[in-house]
């Protein structure tokens, strides 16, 4: 079983994978750990990654890049068409409204949906990964920003979809890098002890992201987030690139930007000049040859210059550094730490801004470049049943306050409430009871629109079916279950209708008694909304201490104990006057694609697959073909020696030799047929036999054959011999034998319990 990590940038993607040696960040066929966010797609064949990268100024209009930001919008979306300005190839308005690229592919004109360009970008980040792990890739995390929307974040899982992989998370940027931070922590305070608040920063290529987050042993919380989503490297691109451009147009009386091209390689000497501007704060010449008009350009910036220059952008890093302080009620003595990661923080007057806000020296301790995958990763050694990694609880929060809204029968004609407040925890559910006689229809919106980097308040409508009146003409009591998910998806989960039982002789007894007390003063159709944690940030122990709360949609909190709504529950079943049913649930989601839509999506980038995979298995294939026939050798050397009565093998008992022989004839055969068969096939055909199925044999040879013929001759004991033992048997590898003892792979922070099991320290 795999176990991934993904970091899903706008520039740069990472990738990193758990092994029973750790965590490690792998790098692509390029030997390059970073892969460009890039997909250049030609006449004939497609390019992602570096090879993509490399077209950028060749196949302007058919290489897709900066795509990240137009996950789940429509194309009308104002960002949309902000971002369109800036992009060398065209956008398209998909059928169902949404923002697509139109790029000539196969020498025709067509559409993508963005989560089939987000799908072919995982698929290779897939590919990378099977590669390195030499084996199939399904299980991952994959981070986003944490302040993308449900449309944003359903629009990400459905291009997971896509590339076929299974994503047991969405991870938030900021969280998976608290993770990678937290964990290899010995020093945390314990659970009774006042937790250790450390502020997490990442400014990547088009984001800035601020989170502070409290640690204590074997658990991390988020207290809060904030961000600046339109801040991050580019801006600083796009300021000298605007200098230059007017620098040109007066200098060499050009006008830059009306030439893709020649933006293009502006903004690639941009970045360059950026990053040395990071480490010189000298002059610092930008020249390009032929860059226009068959002209040579050439200019000058030093790092006073450009500051000045991005004066406005340097003044957009304090308030989100502000604001989670003031939304987390911290000091700045609170904080123990501060970490930066994302590679615009490399930037030193980004730096001195932060530092001037704390007081504080900042930490650059985690890897910039790679802690969001590494942190993915690790969650996903957490998720996942094939790794054994130490206790550690994440609990994250909802970014935005979150309504619920439906019709009600009294004069004003609707009721809400807000279901989840703004950093309230998360995954987190909630049961919310109605009264109500026919079905009804909860809206889901944004409650602070202004908070929220969308246009579009609304999340989805849920339709409760089913619903009728008591038999005795009352209300039905339907429990509805909201909940955001360990994606940060909100739903309505679940609804169920709680039917009174008419039994004759019990008119007595008050229907509903158990649950009186839940009745609210007001006569609303919402009774009263009670809260269940039913998912806590460590997802293997369901079994968990869940807190509840009450809360009246007045919005007072009152407590109730686990035991308190057993007793409950126990004296409901023992009176046996109520019954639960669920009901069917009609959800429609903003911005949601239609499975067969995705599916279609899926067939198309699979297409592919087929021939990769026999690409891969020819390649391979020699190599397990020679490793299987090399041990059939060894091991019919061995019986040879033993039949010409070799000494070495004189304490073999015959009839397992048999066996053993018996063994080796039928994997020669097996070998021989598989080869012939192969053989006799095209490279356009699938292959008879998978390399894995030859691994998988040569383990099994292994398996059956060592231990009869490379058993240890026995020792006739003399004193001396014996006293020997003795001490080897006292030394380290005590109860170890030789092809029993595995590998141990360490690196600094972890090492390994056996095969599959990780144990971080
Ligand atoms: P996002 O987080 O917005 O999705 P990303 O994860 O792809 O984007 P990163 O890889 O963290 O972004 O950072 C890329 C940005 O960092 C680019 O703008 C790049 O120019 C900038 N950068 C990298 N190194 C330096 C440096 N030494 N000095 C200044 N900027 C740098
Ligand atoms: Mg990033």
């Amino acid at each position: 079983m795999s176990v991934v990590g993904i970091d899903l940038g706008f520039l740069n993607c990472y990738i990193a994978v758990a092994r029973s040696g750790g965590i490690e960040t792998i790098a692509n066929e390029y030997s390059d750990r970073c892969t460009p966010a890039c997909i250049s797609l030609g006449s004939r064949t497609r390019a992602i990654g570096n090879a993509a990268k490399s077209q950028i100024v060749t196949n302007v209009r058919n290489t897709i890049h900066g795509f990240k930001k137009l996950h789940g919008r429509s194309f009308d979306d104002p960002i949309v068409q902000t971002e369109r300005i800036r992009l060398p190839y065209e956008l398209q308005k998909m059928p169902n409204g949404s923002a697509g690229v139109k790029v000539r592919y196969l020498e025709e004109e067509r559409p993508f949906a963005i989560e089939q360009v987000t799908g072919m970008l995982l698929a290779k980040l897939k590919e990378i990964a099977e590669n390195a792990l030499k084996k199939p890739v399904a299980d991952c995390v994959i981070s986003v920003p944490s302040f993308f929307t449900d449309a944003e974040r359903r629009s990400v899982l459905a291009a997971a979809q896509v590339a076929g992989l299974n994503c047991l998370r969405l991870m938030n940027e900021t969280t998976a890098v608290a993770l990678a931070y937290g964990i290899y922590k010995q020093d945390l305070p314990s659970l009774d002890e006042k937790p250790r608040n450390v502020v997490f920063i990442d400014m990547g290529h088009s984001a800035y992201q601020v989170s502070v987050c409290a640690f204590n042993k074997g658990k991390l919380k988020v207290l809060a987030t904030t961000f600046d989503p339109y801040l991050g490297g580019r801006n600083f691109d796009e300021a000298l690139v605007d200098y230059f451009c007017d620098e040109f147009k007066t200098k060499y009386k050009i006008n830059v930007k009306e030439n893709s091209r020649a933006l293009l390689r502006l903004y690639q000497e941009c970045e360059k000049l950026k990053k040395l501007m990071s480490a010189n704060a000298s002059d610092l010449p930008l020249n390009i040859e032929c860059f226009m008009n068959d002209l040579d350009v050439s200019s000058k910036m030093n790092r006073a210059q450009y500051e000045q220059l991005c004066a406005s952008l340097l003044a957009r890093v304090e308030p989100p550094l502000k604001a989670v302080m003031e939304q987390a009620n911290l000091q700045r003595e609170d904080i123990s730490s501060i970490e930066i990661v994302g590679g615009a923080t490399r930037i030193p007057a980004v730096k001195e801004q932060i530092t001037k806000f704390f007081l504080k020296d900042i930490s650059t301790t985690l890897n910039a470049d790679e802690a969001v995958a590494r942190g993915c990763a690790l969650q996903c050694a957490i998720l996942s049943p094939a790794f054994k990694v130490r206790e550690f609880s994440i609990t994250d929060i909802v970014p935005y306050s979150v309504m619920l809204r439906w019709r009600t029968s009294f004069e004003d004609g609707t009721g809400e409430c807000e279901v989840f407040c703004k950093n309230h925890p998360s995954p987190f559910s909630k049961v919310i009871t109605f009264h109500k006689k026919e079905p009804f229809e909860l809206e889901a919106f944004y409650t602070n629109l202004h908070e929220v980097p969308y246009p579009d308040p609304r999340i989805g409508t849920f339709t409760i079916q089913n619903v009728f009146p008591q038999s005795d003409g009352d209300n039905s009591k339907v429990k509805v279950k909201v909940r955001v998910n360990i994606h940060g998806v909100f739903s309505v989960a679940s609804a169920s209708v709680i039917e009174k039982q008419n039994f004759e002789g019990d008119h007595n007894d008050a229907p509903m008694e158990t649950e009186a007390s839940f009745k609210s003063e007001n006569k609303d159709d919402l009774d009263k909304m009670q809260v269940d944690q039913e998912e806590g940030g460590h997802q293997k122990s369901h079994a968990e201490h869940t807190p509840e709360e009450e809360i009246d949609h007045t919005g007072a909190k009152t407590k109730s104990t686990p035991s308190d709504k057993q007793d409950r529950l126990n004296q409901t079943i023992k009176k046996g006057k109520s019954r639960s049913i669920d009901l069917p649930i009609h959800s429609s989601l903003c911005r949601q694609l239609g499975q067969d839509l995705i599916n279609s999506y899926i067939e198309n980038e699979k297409y592919g697959q087929p021939i990769q995979v026999r690409y891969i298995e020819h390649e391979e294939r020699p190599k397990a073909l020679n490793d299987l026939g090399k041990k059939i050798q060894l091991v019919m050397k061995v019986i040879e020696a033993y039949r010409n009565k070799d000494e070495r093998y004189d304490h073999l008992d015959p009839a397992e030799v048999e066996k053993v022989e018996k063994f080796i004839s039928d994997a020669m055969s097996w070998l021989n047929s598989k080869m012939n068969a192969q053989n006799k096939l095209s490279l356009t055909q699938d292959p008879v036999v998978r390399v894995a199925e030859i691994v998988g044999k040569s383990k099994e040879l292994d398996d059956f054959c060592n231990p009869i013929i490379y058993k240890p001759k026995p020792k006739i004991e003399v004193a001396e011999d014996k006293a020997k033992a003795n001490n080897e048997h006292n030394g380290p590898m005590d109860g170890h034998s030789g092809p029993e003892t595995k590998p141990d792979i360490k690196d600094s922070s972890q090492h390994t319990k056996s095969s599959g099991e990780m144990e971080v320290d």
